[in-house]
């Protein structure tokens, strides 16, 4: 009977498990993840559970029982530490030794953390990061109405927690790095727009913000303000709390400590294959060849973690299907819905359509005739017509697009 070991219960390697079985793999499947949780969603950490809206039940991919019923065997609590791979086998933290035919490294990534020199900003018992239910459970309790906030990202996950803590009667700065918000993924006029929608609940920016340190208290267990340097200005933005966003850090120690290629990510092939084509990467761990840039991208969604976990079911059934997927993403801030399909970078102008004070329009990034990627707010339809544009590399006439006169299915050159 054929062993498949996965490494790491998130997203990705929940889908691989069941996927496998769903698809008819006979052999035996064994779950290996450090948190105390069958696979669980991401996404609303930082939206719905963090709002107290979702119950932790609520996350999990699939109920508790289903891997026993699925014949999945799920260890949690435990770790991989080392892969052997002359013999095969992954070596767990409790010092067992687990066979494998094919080995997935669904390993995700951990939040980036950050460094000040003269700090250790681990050791700060009210300075958080979120990234999983453990980090919510710890942050919940300092989320208390009235309390001083600081953000540092504007990111997306930045950005989601701002909303809720903004709702939950929090007082929010939050401070970026870059001069305006989502820098790296949208257009100014998408950038504008979010900050707009946040200032109407009252989070405060500080926009090309350098943090320069933390002022801490006299216990030096707690910061009571971040310092930073605004365009040359200094200032102190005192803080009760502190939540830091800047980013993942795949999780490819396992795959470097054994020997395998890493460059942003686990290096794998259009099959999830490493060089050795016992190991599979999958998910955000995983850099991979992409259709949609004809180049190599790590990418950090759900969508993909799906996608790439069916490839590797593929690839380990012997069926060998590559991904040919566009890239998409949504987020979800106060009562707006926010899709993202495509990558924007070296687009060349952007077109709205539709009004952004309406607080439902589609931002259009092209090159040449080509829409790269687009960001749709409140208007799923034009997602759907967006996301076919973008896959289909369809040109069009740029003029149509801002006509919303002419359906999006209407605006191919
Ligand atoms: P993960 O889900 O991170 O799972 C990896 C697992 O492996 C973890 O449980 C980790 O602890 C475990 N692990 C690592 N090393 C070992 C080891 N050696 N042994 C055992 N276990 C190990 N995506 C969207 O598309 N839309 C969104 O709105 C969105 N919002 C998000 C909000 C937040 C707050 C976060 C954190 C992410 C969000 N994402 C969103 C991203 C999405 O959740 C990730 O892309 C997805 O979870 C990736 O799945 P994964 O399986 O690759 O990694």
């Amino acid at each position: 009977r054929e062993n498949v070991v996965i490494v790491g219960a998130g997203q990705a390697g929940g889908e691989l498990a069941t996927g496998l079985r769903q698809r008819g793999f006979s052999g035996s499947i064994t779950l290996v993840g450090d948190e105390d949780h069958p696979p669980y969603q991401r996404p609303p950490l930082s939206k719905g559970f963090l709002m107290g809206k979702i119950p932790q039940e609520g996350l999990y991919l699939k109920p508790h029982e289903t891997y026993g019923r699925f014949d999945i065997t799920l260890r949690l609590r435990t770790r991989v530490e080392s892969i052997d791979r002359a013999s095969k086998h992954a070596v767990l933290s409790d010092g067992s030794r687990l066979p494998y035919d094919k080995l997935a490294l669904a390993t995700g990534g951990h939040a980036r953390r950050l460094s000040l020199p003269g700090i250790d900003v681990g050791r700060l018992e009210n300075v958080f990061s979120l990234r999983s239910i453990a980090d919510v459970e710890s942050l919940r309790g300092a989320f208390v109405p009235g309390r001083r906030l600081v953000i540092i990202g504007g990111g997306y996950v930045g950005l989601e927690i701002a909303a809720v803590a903004a709702q939950l009667g929090l007082n929010v700065t939050l401070l970026e790095a870059a001069p305006r918000l989502l820098a790296r993924v949208t257009g100014p006029e998408v950038s504008a727009f979010i900050e707009g929608v946040h200032r109407s609940h009252g989070v405060q920016f500080r926009l090309s913000a350098e943090v320069r340190g933390f002022s801490l208290d006299a216990s030096q267990r707690q910061a009571v303000g971040v310092d930073i340097s605004c365009q040359g200005v200094q200032e102190r933005i005192d803080a009760d709390l502190v939540l830091v966003g800047i980013g993942l850090v795949p999780n490819t120690g396992l795959a470097s400590a054994a020997g395998l290629a890493v460059d942003n990510g686990i290096v794998v092939d259009e099959f999830a294959c490493t060089a050795d084509p016992s190991i599979l990467a999958i998910g955000d761990c995983a850099n991979q060849p992409s259709a949609y840039t004809g180049g190599r991208i790590r990418l950090e969604s759900v969508p993909n973690a799906i996608e790439h976990a069916r490839v590797a079911a593929s690839t380990i059934l012997g069926q060998r299907e590559p991904s040919t997927a566009t890239p998409w993403f949504w987020s979800e801030q106060y009562d707006l819905k926010l899709q993202m399909v495509g990558l924007s970078s070296g687009y060349e102008r952007c077109i709205t359509r539709g009004d952004p004070s309406s607080k439902a329009f589609s931002a259009f990034y092209l090159k040449g005739s080509r829409i790269l990627a687009a960001d749709v707010i409140g208007r799923p339809a034009d997602f759907m017509a967006a996301k076919r544009l973008v896959t289909g590399r369809t040109p069009v006439e740029p003029e149509r697009l801002a006509d919303e006169g002419i359906p999006l299915a209407k605006v191919a050159a």
